[in-house]
């Protein structure tokens, strides 16, 4: 008998697409014209593509069969009633404005929700919500756990809220200047990190007495669920469909990006419990995106995220998502690598400032670190770091953030463990010359979201 058997993948492959090799020589061509950014690389020119879990998922030969079921009607689809049917079983939310992606949602409910001067709360900030906020004329606020920017702590809910510091927060400018708080499940700026059930509680508890909403970014919500039933007391007998169900239940408003785990490569929607957030949703969305039953989605995509959503809770889909990338994470551990721990949901995140301890932050050690990690071995993977955290809008200063992280990020269903073995041994390759490794320098900074397309050169 051995003693713990493999797992594998809970699929078999139907189709492959087939991937280009490249030489070393051929990589730093390529990364030399992107500019040293990942962002501006062809996906052609790429061995394994650890860009993003965003959009990048491999569809289910059901949901495939779901597209040609699309009812593409200008108004009234079949599938939006269908998505909109999943989203209350699922989610229980009540109303749905569907978007082309999360992003989309993330104006509208800014827009309807913040007004000038507004503080809005938040389990660590995301690059486009933030941004939305600020847009809104609202003040982003951090109210997550300390633990959460301490690359050493084991903590197993680095997406816990600090009531302390949500509390200090309404002390301090008043409940009625606060709308709602954000909270992001799996916590995608730390790396992956889940909130706690009992945690969510106590802040839906604060949040009652001081009249103050919960919006839920539910982007990864199945994969926070995983860790609930994994670690948290009193749930590991519950299914991740029942604590995914309990999560949006403690929440009022939540937006959602399909391109993660809903299993789909374009989507998204705004959800709500609240009639007049409803209303007011329902007469934006027809500016910004589309008649309120699509929303910028065609009729057959809304059906492959309402199967996508089902397939997401699937305990043994969520098993082998999540076991993939703790594979990932345990090797590279074993190898000596710095990487956040506990290892997150969506992907490994490696410590450039430990890996790199020569450059200061100003010469953007997780850029470096992305752009050697291409040229070693055709691997893309992308900065979480001072280039991503862009500038304060009114000082023009860096926004200084306490991780500078590259995230090596999986994408749902796409590459097996043989890949996951050949990015360890590459990222352990650049390991061991990691002395010589030299910073880079911005040539090209946008002004909006520039991690996108920035460009750099090599610092001599
Ligand atoms: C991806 C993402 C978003 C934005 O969604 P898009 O579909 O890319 O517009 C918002 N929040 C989090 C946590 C995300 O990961």
């Amino acid at each position: 008998m051995v003693e713990k058997r493999s797992w594998a993948e809970p699929w078999k492959i139907k189709m492959v697409e087939p991937i280009k090799m490249t030489t070393k020589e051929e990589r730093l061509e390529y990364i030399k014209e992107a500019g040293y950014n990942t962002f501006l690389l062809k996906s052609e020119d790429v061995y394994i593509d650890l860009l993003t879990d965003s959009g990048t998922n491999a569809m289910s030969d059901r949901q495939w069969a779901g597209l040609m079921m699309g009812d593409e009607a200008y108004a009234g689809s079949r599938n939006f009633y269908h998505l909109e049917k999943t989203i209350k079983e699922y989610y229980s939310y009540k109303h749905l404005i569907p978007t082309h992606q999360g992003r989309g949602a993330e104006h509208m409910l800014s827009q309807i929700m913040i007004k000038e001067g507004d503080y809005v709360p938040g389990n660590m900030y995301f690059t486009t919500t933030r941004l939305h906020q600020e847009l809104a004329g609202g003040k982003f606020v951090d109210v997550i756990v300390d633990e959460a920017h301490d690359t050493e702590s084991l903590h197993p809910f680095k997406g816990d809220v600090d009531l302390n510091k949500m509390q200090n927060l309404i002390d301090k400018v008043g409940a009625e200047n606060i709308p709602y708080v954000c909270i992001a499940t799996a916590v995608n700026m730390a790396g992956g990190q889940p909130i706690s059930l009992s945690n969510l509680k106590d802040l839906r508890k604060l949040c009652d007495k001081y009249n103050i909403d919960i919006v839920h970014d539910m982007t990864r919500v199945a994969e926070n669920a995983y860790f609930i039933q994994d670690r948290e007391d009193g749930y590991a007998d519950k299914s991740i469909k029942e604590i995914v169900y309990e999560i949006c239940s403690l929440t009022d408003h939540a937006t959602m990006s399909s391109k993660k785990d809903a299993l789909v490569n374009i989507g998204g929607f705004l959800a709500t419990n609240n009639e007049d957030v409803f209303v007011k949703a329902q007469n934006m969305v027809v500016m910004y995106e589309g008649l309120h039953t699509y929303g910028g989605m065609a009729g057959r995509d809304m059906e492959a995220v309402a199967i996508g959503i089902k397939e997401s809770v699937e305990d043994d889909h969520m098993k082998s998502r999540v076991g993939q990338v703790l594979y990932l994470g345990e090797r590279l551990i074993d190898m000596g690598i710095p990487i956040i721990q506990p290892i997150g949901s969506h992907g490994v995140f490696l410590d450039a400032k430990k890996f790199l301890p020569h450059l200061t932050q100003d010469e953007l050690p997780a850029q470096t670190l992305a752009s050697e990690i291409y040229i070693e071995s055709g691997v893309r993977t992308m900065e979480r770091g001072i280039v991503s955290a862009g500038r304060n809008k009114e000082t023009g200063e860096h926004y200084r953030p306490a991780l500078e992280l590259v995230r090596v990020t999986i994408p749902r269903r796409v590459y097996t463990q043989a890949h996951m073995d050949v990015v360890a041994e590459s990222i352990a390759d650049v390991f061991a010359r990691r002395d010589n490794i030299k910073g880079l320098k911005f040539t090209y900074e946008p002004e909006y979201l520039r991690f996108f397309q920035a460009r750099f050169e090599p610092l001599q």
